[in-house]
């Protein structure tokens, strides 16, 4: 067994790593920009469904662009593939940077491409471009699966409030169900809001732990346990496994004073290592075993309609918001209602309400 060097008796604990700097974006099409074949819908949608992964990420490219041009034809292919979607297993994974994601997403991946299953991997990491927090679903976090030819990774949509870049996200989920993907891992770090955007999107929420690190530093909330359909102690290995079976025990007497969660279903806690692929196994067999209950109890579909409800209303929200603060008379006016009301000399809402008035009156 490769020696890792967090088990380093002088290692200084398991820490939670800042995140690196986002490398500068580089124009995708700016090679390409004569080369590149124009394809219809029609081509578009029978490349996808024949699972051409060049296609795919072409289209998912449309989806997380801005250009009107680009969204037309982005929900145009997403309205054809449609009834072609919906037939994968949808992860949601999560945990604090460090915690292991990229490690455990690479042997969960090559665990299920060995059972000849087709695994995507797409991230929600809103943070990524102004707080440089870590690149989520970068390939070169997953060496093992990245040349796989029945992975596809894509790192997360960049720029834009999380509604947008969840929006998006939830997009992509479309056109890889269309393209025969079995499993769609959307990952996020464990930070704040993104979770509740994840867990709006999957069937199955995997919270990824550490043991040994003390809660304050996981920043684990009430909230995102909640969420959680299993919970997983990363870094089980070495001399860590003690501490991890100590942690086991805690998340699940936590675990026990919460209600039964609306699906039935009592969240499993694992203990396993991602990096030397011990017990992977048991997260699978825990997933399957979940998606066979709320299957049969019925739980898979309720789930996944209300789900559907739901970001219809989100779009109509994020559309009628970014209507609202382009508008040119909004943006002039927002400056000026924003100093009246910081020097007291107007209510917030008797600012908000001449905002939306202007906005009304715009016709
Ligand atoms: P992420 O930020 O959550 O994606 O975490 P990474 O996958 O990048 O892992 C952070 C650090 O933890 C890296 O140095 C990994 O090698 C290490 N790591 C990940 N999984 C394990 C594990 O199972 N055991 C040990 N000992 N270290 C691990």
């Amino acid at each position: 067994m490769k020696h890792h060097p967090e088990n380093d008796p002088k290692y200084q604990g398991l820490n939670v790593s800042k995140g690196v700097e986002k490398p500068p974006t580089i124009n995708p099409y700016l090679k390409e920009k004569h080369k590149r074949k124009k394809y219809s819908v029609d081509e578009y949608v029978e490349r996808i469904l024949a699972g051409d992964i060049t296609v795919l990420s072409q289209a998912v490219t449309l989806v997380e662009s801005s250009r009107a041009d680009h969204q037309q034809l982005a929900q145009a292919i997403i309205e054809r593939c449609l009834p072609h979607a919906g037939k994968s297993i949808r992860v949601g994974i999560t945990g604090v940077p460090g915690a292991g994601k990229s490690t455990s997403i690479d042997s969960f991946g090559v665990h299920l491409i060995k059972q000849g299953k087709k695994l995507a991997v797409l991230a929600i990491d809103p943070s990524s471009e102004r707080t440089k927090g870590s690149i989520l679903g970068d390939k070169t976090r997953m060496e093992r699966l990245a040349v796989q030819e029945n992975a596809f990774i894509r790192p997360s949509p960049t720029a834009g409030s999380l509604g947008g870049v969840a929006r998006k996200t939830r997009e992509s989920i479309i056109l890889c169900e269309a393209a025969g993907f079995d499993y769609i891992f959307v990952e996020t770090v464990g930070v704040g809001q993104s979770e509740t955007a994840v867990h709006s999107m999957v069937d199955f929420f995997l919270l990824i732990q550490l043991a040994g690190t003390g809660d304050e530093l996981q920043g684990i909330k009430r909230g995102i346990m909640e969420m959680a359909d299993g919970i997983v102690i990363n870094k089980a290995d070495g001399d860590n496994i003690g501490k991890a079976n100590i942690a086991q025990n805690h998340f699940k007497n936590a675990l026990h004073l919460f209600p039964l969660a609306e699906s039935g279903w009592s969240p499993e806690v694992l203990t396993y290592s991602g990096y030397y692929d011990l017990r992977i196994v048991e997260i699978w067999e825990m997933i399957d075993r979940y998606v066979a209950f709320v299957k049969e109890s019925g739980y898979f579909d309720v789930k996944r309609n209300r789900q559907s409800t739901y970001w219809m209303y989100e779009t109509i929200n994020e559309y009628l918001r970014n209507d609202f603060y382009r508008n040119e008379t909004i943006k002039r006016l927002m400056p000026v209602l924003e100093r009246e009301v910081l020097g007291n000399k107007k209510s917030s809402f008797i600012a908000a309400k001449e905002a939306l008035d202007a906005y009304y009156k715009k016709g």
